[in-house]
């Protein structure tokens, strides 16, 4: 059993319906099962892997990435979708680290990447004898077998690959139908925020129940979300809080929205006075998700009925926070010894369940770290109250997150600190109104900003780059010579840097 041969199923019983649309035309699930069996086939015999081998998938939002995804999976192989926006250098070191056999991009990346690993460009040749391939024999897959490699940053700075098991996929699925909506043919998935994250992970529960997959290429437009918003009904879509707050931006957020079932927001904090007024305009559609790469979209949520929910006390505190364990995921605070905390006491929160990634790849230190008995630890501080209520504290403390992407620190530090003209520097993030946080580096040193920023340009992904520098003559430290973060947040939330 694998996610791929459960889609087969659905396929077998509804093949006409459609499975993926996008603007210029629709697959149905039928197509979808073909695609899936000879791209599986094409896998197996065109390029030899074998079971466990892993393909990586530097793709933008696209027709052809679920098809692949599935076939990458029927033929027993592991699936590694990234980013599209990080640096050709980041893909190279993902590519490298996860040790892909194959590299599937959409034209644009495609020509951009650097690797000695074989490419697959969408519109070349090569696959377009994939997905005409004969079928072959596939290999039995458990459900513990790893499906997806989920790349996600660490303190360390570099990106750590969470191992999510088809068991893993099959749970977060189940959760959705237990605690936002059950599932139908009738129902769209809009696919706008990139699919090598949550919306990616968010299509299985609906292909599993047979739903539409409408794919939105190219960057996040309010304007086709409306539109498909008054001319589908049933829709369901993943949206940053960044994204939220583009949507109540947009001209036509008063107007005609009946076509949407839910809007599901989450990876940042959402401001309460945003969601308010998101609220008044969607209407009882909102649901909350806390989730993390390590354990998908799946640890806590604030359900649509809690949204609307105007007649409790603790309202705002509850639309503050992050809502409750989401159904059969236990969560807990821990204190610094490991011991559970009680209701009240910030702690890290920890949380088990079948959601839970089977590790980090090749990285058994870190895994260690991250899982003790089972137990999932976050790197978020949280409380939780008598009732279960979870409200975030701090994310692991210096992570940034900004236009709903996390930005960890120390990568674009140690980009910077390869100049002999910086001594010393500290990146940390800064509230904006648009983007959540925006990223500002404290420089000891005598670099150009242009110089800077031009090395964080060949270096990462543009939206990595700090918007400012501020340049001091030490940077603050504690007795045990580390810097002091919370100490530059708050000279720029003062305005005394
Ligand atoms: P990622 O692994 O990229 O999905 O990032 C996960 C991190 O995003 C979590 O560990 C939290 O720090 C943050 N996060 C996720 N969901 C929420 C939420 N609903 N509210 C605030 N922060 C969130």
């Amino acid at each position: 059993m694998s996610i791929a041969s459960a889609v087969l199923t659905v396929a077998a019983r509804q093949p006409d319906h459609t499975a993926i649309l996008w603007e210029e035309g629709r697959l149905t699930y039928a197509g979808l099962a073909d695609q899936i069996n000879r791209i599986a086939g094409g896998l197996i015999t065109r390029h030899g892997l074998k079971p466990g081998q892993r393909v990586a998938m530097a793709m933008e939002n696209c027709p052809e990435f679920l098809p692949l995804l599935l076939g990458v999976w029927r033929a027993g192989l592991v699936a590694i979708p990234i980013n599209a926006k990080l640096h050709p250098r980041e893909f190279d070191w993902i590519f490298r680290n996860s040790g892909a056999a194959l590299v599937f991009a959409t034209p644009t990346l495609a020509s951009k990447l650097e690797t000695d690993l074989p490419i697959i460009s969408t519109d070349s040749r090569d696959y377009t004898a994939l997905v005409s391939a004969e079928d072959a024999p596939v290999p039995e897959m458990a459900l513990k077998n790893i499906a997806w490699i989920f790349y996600t940053s660490g303190t360390t700075g570099r990106p750590k690959g969470a191992m999510l098991t088809h068991r893993n996929l099959l749970s977060q699925s189940h959760a959705y139908y237990a605690d936002v909506d059950h599932i139908g043919p009738e129902d769209v998935r809009i696919h706008s925020a990139p699919m090598s994250h949550g919306s990616g992970l968010y299509a299985l529960p609906f292909l599993l129940r047979g739903a539409q997959n409408l794919i939105l290429t190219g960057s996040f437009d309010p304007e086709r979300i409306f539109e498909t918003l008054r001319t589908h009904r049933n829709v369901s879509f993943f949206a940053a809080p960044t994204m939220v707050t583009r949507l109540l931006a947009h001209p036509d957020a008063g107007g005609d929205t009946s076509g949407l079932k839910t809007l599901e927001y989450g990876g940042a904090p959402m401001y309460v006075s945003d969601l308010k007024r998101a609220l008044e305009l969607f209407g009882p559609t909102l649901y909350q998700v806390y989730g993390q790469g390590e354990s998908p979209m799946t640890i806590a949520n604030i359900t649509k009925d809690q949204h609307s929910h105007v007649w409790r006390d603790d309202y705002d505190a509850l639309l503050a926070s992050v809502g409750y364990a989401r159904t059969a995921v236990e969560v807990r605070l821990i204190d610094q010894e490991g011991a559970s905390l009680p209701a009240g006491e910030i702690g890290e929160i920890a949380t088990k369940s079948d959601n839970v990634m089977a590790g980090y790849l090749d990285n058994p230190e870190a895994t260690t770290k991250a899982i003790r008995g089972g137990w999932l630890m976050t790197g978020d501080m949280g409380v939780m109250d008598e009732t279960g209520m979870l409200t975030l504290k701090d994310r692991s403390k210096d992570v940034i997150i900004s236009g709903g992407s996390n930005i960890y620190p120390r990568e674009i530090e140690e980009v910077l600190l390869t100049s002999p003209e910086i001594r010393e520097v500290a990146v940390v993030g800064h509230p904006h109104p648009d983007w959540g946080e925006e990223v500002v580096a404290f420089v000891v040193g005598e670099a150009e900003p242009d110089k800077m920023d031009r090395m964080c340009l060949d270096n990462l992904a543009r939206f990595k780059r700090p918007k400012r520098y501020e340049f001091v003559d030490a940077l603050p430290k504690n007795n045990y010579g580390k810097v002091v973060k919370t100490e530059l947040r708050e000279r720029l939330r003062s305005g005394s840097q």
